[in-house]
């Protein structure tokens, strides 16, 4: 650090103390679900190892001045990329070629791999954007970040059914994502995407066989490793998935996940310089000074960079794995919990296919009788009623009439070894306490909605007023002072999100999420 020690100090009066401005930020803090000890089975990977915390928060503030928009002249910004990159491409089967860029997070190295083939594609055909959209093909079980992507730079997006039921749910085949760039129905895609694994359901998609597929049409395919980059390598007995495999042109991983890297890191792999550069946006056409940015930010922080870089110095190899070992044990613990052999899981939930990786979705076992099944959403909420969350995912109807069944997802990380005594009994208490009851109906609620005109474009007031009549009042107008974790009981809430059209649903929620952060009236 060279921050010079001469620099004049100039006196301001202090509004308020640091240390009770740092007094009430530790008071709203205790009202969040804990970021630590496991009760949280999504959002937040604790690696269980409070050295971790202590490097990370000084690797942070070593850094905090330094702005990333300029690594000529911050050197170590420069050199801590190099590092991180270096590290993740020999993970990930990289080589010397293979080039990469830390970002803030998986939905920017998603948004990024969108935006450098789409850009791939105009320019070999002399386009620019707006010009043709190009399409992105997916399973549909692809991260929403992609659809984000397809969104802001205007890709068709072409998603592919996944199987709906039975051992291989959430997985999908090889030949139908290929079918739909066979031949000459290459010509428009831009970009085909693969998960490893998938986050709905941790279905690790047929990267080898869809790669084959791709580089024979002439196709990049990028491998979606946001949860999976840094936790499958130390998967055994898995098929080749990364940048080992030839056909596969990008990957991202995310530092934030299994790296146990505070949030706002990810890499995003390139194989090839050329569509790495892509990536990059430059213009001198500004009266300022010459504008490149690798990633969507212009100025930024250096914290998250170099706290990924401390941990992955920290941690090594040897450590991730260690690591991931126990994320693993923990999640096959689950697995029998929930899926044991001869009545040893949790009558009427089901583990959702077959999931590869520290995560798992649950289901409701179909295979039950009526009477002994389990919904996950109630599930979900009797769990939460004993102090730990896990994560309610809606059902989906998929484009050939079939539809993917409601669960409940656990992301699982090393600290769920040593709650497993706790945390499993509790899986099977709440599932007896609901068993046999049947999903919340929607239909009160939605009787409680005025008459919808579905084409109409909804205000903020009448949004306000739709969330008010299902019960979120409270939420929207701030009369909650002190709100727990969540909005309440997860499966009433996804009933409704599940029976409204997705695009009432959506514009009801960005209102709900945007009254939250709306200051209170004064
Ligand atoms: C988490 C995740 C993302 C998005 O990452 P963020 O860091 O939340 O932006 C993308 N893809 C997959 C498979 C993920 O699990």
């Amino acid at each position: 650090m060279t921050d010079s020690p001469a620099a004049p100090t100039a006196r301001v009066d202090l509004v308020e103390a640091p240390d009770t401005v740092l007094a009430t930020l530790a008071a709203l803090r205790t009202h969040d679900a804990p970021t630590h000890g496991g009760r949280v089975l999504s959002y937040v990977y604790d690696p269980g190892v409070p050295e971790l915390d202590e490097l990370a928060a000084g690797a942070v503030r070593a850094m905090q001045p330094v702005n990333g928009l300029d690594p000529t002249t911050f050197g170590s910004v420069a050199a801590l990329e190099r590092d991180v990159v270096a590290f993740a491409r020999a993970l990930l089967g990289g080589d010397d070629d293979t080039v990469g860029t830390v970002t803030s997070g998986g939905t920017e190295s998603c948004l990024l791999a969108v935006q450098s083939a789409r850009d791939t594609w105009l320019a070999t055909r002399g386009l620019r954007p707006g010009e043709a959209r190009p399409r992105l093909v997916a399973p549909v079980t692809v991260h929403a970040a992609f659809q984000k992507a397809a969104h802001l730079y205007g890709l068709e997006l072409d998603l592919v059914p996944a199987t709906a039921a039975g051992p291989s749910a959430g997985a999908v085949d090889a030949a139908a994502i290929g079918a739909r760039f066979a031949g000459a129905l290459a010509d428009d895609v831009a970009l085909v995407v693969v998960s490893a694994p998938s986050y709905p359901h941790a279905a690790l998609d047929p990267v080898g066989d869809v790669a084959a597929l791709a580089a024979g049409a002439g196709l990049p395919l990028h491998v979606d490793a946001c949860i999976g980059g840094f936790a499958l390598p130390f998967w055994p007995g898995l098929p080749d998935w990364d940048l080992r495999v030839p056909g596969v042109t990008s990957l991202s991983a995310d530092l934030h996940k299994y790296a146990f890297a505070p949030k706002g890191a990810s890499v995003l792999l390139h194989r090839d310089r050329d569509r790495q550069r892509a990536q990059y946006f430059a213009t001198t056409r500004w009266p300022g000074y010459p504008v490149v940015n690798p990633t969507l930010l212009g100025s930024r922080s250096g914290g998250p960079l170099a706290a990924a870089w401390a941990i992955l110095r920290a941690l090594g190899t040897d450590g991730l794995a260690t690591l991931a070992d126990r994320a693993r044990r923990a999640t096959l613990a689950l697995r029998d919990a929930v899926d044991g052999p001869d009545g040893t899981g949790i009558e009427g939930l089901r583990v959702v296919g077959s999931p590869v990786g520290p995560l798992l979705a649950v289901a409701t076992d179909d295979a039950a009788p009526a009477d002994r099944r389990v919904d996950p959403h109630l599930w979900a909420d009797a769990v939460a009623a004993h102090g730990w969350t896990l994560q309610a995912q809606p059902g989906l109807d998929q484009a050939d009439g079939t539809r993917l069944p409601h669960t409940t997802h656990l992301t699982v990380t090393p600290v769920t070894e040593g709650v497993l005594g706790e945390l499993v009994p509790v899986l099977r208490s709440a599932a007896d306490e609901v068993r046999g009851r049947p999903r919340p109906d929607a239909t009160a609620l939605l009787g409680a909605l005025p008459p919808l005109d579905a084409s109409a474009v909804l205000d903020s007031a009448a949004a306000a007023a739709l969330l008010g009549a299902v019960g979120l009042g409270s939420v929207v107008d701030g009369s909650d002072a002190e709100p727990a974790p969540g909005v309440g009981p997860m499966a009433p809430l996804l009933a409704l999100v599940e029976s409204l059209p997705a695009p009432l649903v959506e514009r009801l929620l960005v209102e709900l999420l945007a009254r939250l952060v709306e200051p209170r009236p004064s």
